[in-house]
Parts: C-alpha cells; structure tokens; sequence
C-alpha cells in the first residue's frame, strides 16, 4: 500500500509531519474537538497539486485561526465527460510536504466513495449566479461543487472557509448556498496571485507547452485593458471588443470575455456599482479562466 495514501478505516497517518485524515466522521470529530477547546478553525478546500495561490489561502487562514484544515480532493462530479478528471495532477506526498511546512494541521483527502457512497442520489443544485458563463459551457460544475463544498462543509465543520477570488463566479455559487442553506461558517475570499508576468496561478498551467504559456498572459493583458477601459468610462460593449482583440491576437480561442455586475453577473450593471471582467479561453487543450474587479464608477450627472 502507498504509505501516503492510508485507506478509509485505517486511523488518520502523519506525512510529512501533518495528520492526513480520510474518514469524513472522524475529521468532523477532530474539529469539534478543537472548538470545544476554544480553538478557531479554518478550512481551505483543494484539489491538489498545490501552488502559491492555495498557499495564500492557507497563510491567510493560519492568520485568521488557531487550526487550519486544507482538503485535497479531485471531486469527479465537477468534471463534464470530456474534461481532464483523469490527467489531473495529484502530487499527493509533496503536496502534503507543503501543507505541513505552512503549519497545516489536518490534510482531509477522503476516498471518492465516503463522499459519494455507491448509489448516492442526492445532490445540491445552485441557480442564479450558476447560470452564465462557467455554468453554461460545463453543464452540471456547479451542482459537483455545491455538493461536494457541501459535503466538504459536514465534514470540516470550521469556522471560516477561504476561497480564491480566481474563481469568482464560484464564490459567488458557495457564497449563495451557504446563505440559501444555512449553513453555519463564514466565507472569504482571497486575492488571486500571479506570476511575475500577470498570469494566474493555476494548476492546470502546467498542462501548458512552452509556446502557449507565453500566449497565456494575454489572459491578464484583457483584463489589465478592461479595467483600463473601465477607469475610462468606455462603455462596456467597447471595452469586451477591446478584450476580444487582445486575446485573438494571441491566438486564445475565447470561450467569453465580458464585463458584468460583480455580484449578480448580470449583464445589467446599475449606475454606482462594481462590476467584474471575465475572461475564459483555450491554448491547445487547456482552458484557462480569471477575472478583474472592477470598482464603482462615478454615477452619470443628472
Ligand atoms: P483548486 O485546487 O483549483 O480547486 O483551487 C482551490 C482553491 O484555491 C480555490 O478556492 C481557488 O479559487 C483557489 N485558487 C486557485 N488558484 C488561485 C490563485 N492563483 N490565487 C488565489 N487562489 C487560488
């Protein structure tokens, strides 16, 4: 057996120097424990193969509590058929080896089937902010998730969970259906970080030939535009023109480009508040995503 990988039954192992829970009942205990010791938790939810940007998550969680619990889980009911669940990265060990020299205190990587027990037939649907864009292209991601974030949330009963503003219109969908639902721990959500070039840290960026990760930053350079465009009062229909170009001309196939209302993703954004830029496009076989906030422009006189 992978020492690494202890399977379900087996008591939680430590790797690395960090306690690798897989049994969804015993990581809840742990972390009811440790509140009924006056300890604060925080979780921050993975899929692995770990970079600077969930290591800012991480940070900004040991700051904010006393224990931190990061999951790693490649969750397959986010994956449409022809995506990329199979070749997704999965450096568990070093992964662990990261987590565990950032003060992690738990890694919760469960078993596919203790969170989707055989014949499972339950899961959770999200309208509203899961409608445009990611939700339209990749049928059925937001409902895989919700449901897992859910199922996630059971079993890490934390104080606050991070999230990364990288994957806006997803805070969006876990924000709505921790308010729909209930649900009681706190949501924040953390500046995306970049390479030195603008491009944002991803782990699918690593699927990326030398030539398209250099084609890869006109990702950010529309967004850099957008928000120049913005600050400019440009309208919003010159202003995702001037991001089309931008990416065409780099050779991305654009799956959208489009500035719309920060919190709703309407394409209707009201006088005085914030919008959003989205870009999501294709180099080869990798489809990238990010985003810019935009802040609220000056209302029109009169
Ligand atoms: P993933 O492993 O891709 O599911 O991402 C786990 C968490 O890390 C999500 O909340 C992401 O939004 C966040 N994340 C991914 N990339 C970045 C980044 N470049 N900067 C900040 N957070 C990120």
């Amino acid at each position: 057996m992978n020492p690494a990988k202890p399977s379900t039954g087996t008591a939680a192992a430590a790797i690395s120097g960090v306690v690798v829970e897989r049994d969804p009942a015993r990581m809840r205990a742990a972390v009811l424990a440790a509140q009924r010791g006056g300890r604060r938790v925080g979780f921050v939810p993975t899929m692995g193969a770990l970079h600077a940007g969930h290591g800012s998550l991480v940070a900004q969680a040991l700051a904010r509590c006393d224990d931190v619990v990061a999951s790693v889980f490649v969750n397959p009911s986010q994956f449409g058929p022809t995506e990329d669940f199979s070749r997704y990265p999965r450096p568990f060990a070093a992964d662990c080896a990261l987590l565990a020299s950032q003060g992690v205190r738990w890694v919760f990587a469960p078993e596919t089937e203790s969170l989707y027990p055989a014949g499972h037939a339950t899961a959770v649907v999200v309208t509203g902010p899961a409608e445009p864009f990611e939700g339209m292209l990749r049928p059925g991601h937001f409902s895989g998730v919700a449901t897992v974030v859910c199922r996630l949330f059971l079993a890490v009963p934390a104080d606050v969970a991070l999230f990364g503003a990288k994957d806006w219109q997803q805070t969006l969908v876990v924000r709505r259906m921790v308010r729909d639902l209930g649900l009681p721990i706190e949501i924040e959500v953390c500046p995306t970080v970049r390479e030195s070039d603008g491009l944002a840290l991803s782990s699918r960026n690593a699927y990326l030939s030398p030539a398209d990760r250099q084609r890869a930053v006109a990702l950010h350079e529309s967004l850099c535009q957008a928000a120049a465009l913005w600050g400019a009062g440009q309208d919003v229909t010159a202003i995702e023109a001037a991001m089309r170009h931008i990416l065409e001309q780099r050779g991305v196939s654009i799956d959208y480009a489009a500035v719309v209302d920060r919190d709703t993703l309407a394409t209707q954004i009201p006088p005085g508040s914030p919008a959003v830029a989205l870009v999501a496009g294709r180099l080869g076989t990798t489809r990238l995503i990010d985003n810019q906030e935009l802040p609220p422009r000056p209302r029109p006189p009169g």
